[in-house]
């Protein structure tokens, strides 16, 4: 038996498919703090979607609660409908959903009969009053008072029957035949150019109540659980992009890393990372510009070009500059998920999109971290200024 009572306060904030690259819209909810959580898309068309919850918005100073990169989590969730849908799942679902409009429909007929009677009592409770003798002034109190009473009971009535139309008509229409063959050929379906987010998003809201998203900070880890319809819920762990720190077991030769970052990144800034990286030299010792350079000649990748690239990207210590907060805390807007940037490879120097700066999510970021600055800050950074060389 499927049961949705349990979930109706929830869908009662779930957000209808509206489209946009997001297959969970409106179905992502925090693991941390319960909110619905929402769906940034980036400032650039292409751009890869993420889902963040602001946390408590009413709270002066609040921080934002989670973030997280969309696509790996639709990725997930979609490669679990697939394995889990079945046209006798779809059709299951489907069923679910009519039973729940068919009790909607009990109930408003039930309401209705109500209201008839409700209206007649009103009309009973009018004709007794008009009749009583003006003289009786405590009887024809009484009755006003019973006529006034029917009346409020019709009027709380109707707002019920109001409100449960609206409820039905918000019902979103399922056109089973559709999903039907969607389901018969889902893979396939589902991958197709002609398949639209929309039908997706729509397939999606039949079969998932919610997905609740947390992070597993011991793992790194995106931990969502999704609820399907019918009560069971399945945990998908989907790893999140590393930040900064360096991942155990992974090693990478420098010659990986070469093919990877050479000519993205001054020789200086590859030397930095690759020892970050713990990528062996040829002769055991740390890496220098000199080596790195050598390294890039003999597999004749062309040296970085200032010029040429990174016009939309910058490097962590530039968004620093930019936006007047230090590195640290430029990482701590990425780990959050406020700040969309990326890596080539893990531990490799971040690339931060310049177009992202504006972003109303990292203005809100960069704000609450200036909020939060100790006093002595100011000093501080007045102290740096004084120390460095007019012009740089
Ligand atoms: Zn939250």
């Amino acid at each position: 038996m499927i049961a949705e009572n349990t979930h109706m306060k929830k869908r009662a904030s779930r957000r209808s498919a509206r489209g946009g690259r997001a297959l969970l819209t409106g179905l992502a909810r925090c693991g941390r703090c319960g909110r619905m959580m929402r769906v940034n898309y980036g400032m650039r068309a292409g751009h890869a979607h993420r889902y963040y919850c602001r946390g408590d918005e009413a709270h002066v100073g609040a921080f934002r609660c989670i973030g997280i990169g969309g696509i790996r989590i639709d990725k997930a969730v979609a490669a679990a409908i697939l394995e889990a849908v079945s046209e006798h799942a779809v059709e299951a679902a489907v069923r679910a959903a009519q039973q729940t409009s068919r009790a909607g429909n009990d109930a408003r007929r039930a309401l209705a009969c109500e209201l008839e009677e409700a209206r007649y009592d009103a009309s009973l409770a009018a004709r007794r009053y008009e009749v009583v003798d003006p003289t009786k002034r405590l009887v024809a109190r009484e009755l006003e008072a019973r006529w006034n009473a029917a009346l409020e009971r019709v009027a709380h009535l109707e707002e019920r029957a109001a409100l449960l139309d609206r409820e039905v008509a918000s019902r979103p229409a399922i056109d089973q035949t559709q999903l039907m063959t969607l389901a018969r050929d889902l893979p396939a379906a589902w991958n197709a150019p002609g398949t639209d987010m929309r039908t997706k998003q729509r397939l999606t809201r039949i079969l998932i109540q919610e997905v609740v998203i947390d992070l597993d900070d011991n793992t790194n880890e995106a931990v969502a659980t999704v609820h399907w319809t019918g009560g069971r819920h399945t945990e998908l762990r989907v790893a999140r992009v590393n930040v900064g720190r360096y991942p155990s077991g992974q090693h990478f030769s420098a010659v990986e890393v070469m093919r990877k970052l050479g000519g993205q990144w001054p020789d200086r800034e590859l030397a930095v990372t690759m020892n970050r990286m713990r990528c062996k030299s040829p002769d055991g010792k740390t890496w220098t510009t000199v080596r790195v350079t050598e390294l890039r000649e003999r597999l004749g990748i062309a040296p970085f070009d200032p010029v040429a690239s990174h016009a939309e990207t910058i490097s962590v210590e530039e968004a620093s500059r930019r936006l007047g907060i230090y590195g640290s805390s430029i990482h701590r807007l990425i780990r959050e998920g406020i700040l969309p940037a990326t890596q080539l490879m893990p531990s490799a120097p971040w690339q931060v999109p310049v177009a992202e700066l504006e972003s109303e999510a990292v203005r809100e970021g960069v704000r609450a971290i200036k909020e939060r600055r100790p006093p002595h800050f100011k000093a501080r950074q007045e102290a740096e200024k004084s120390l460095k060389l007019p012009g740089f």
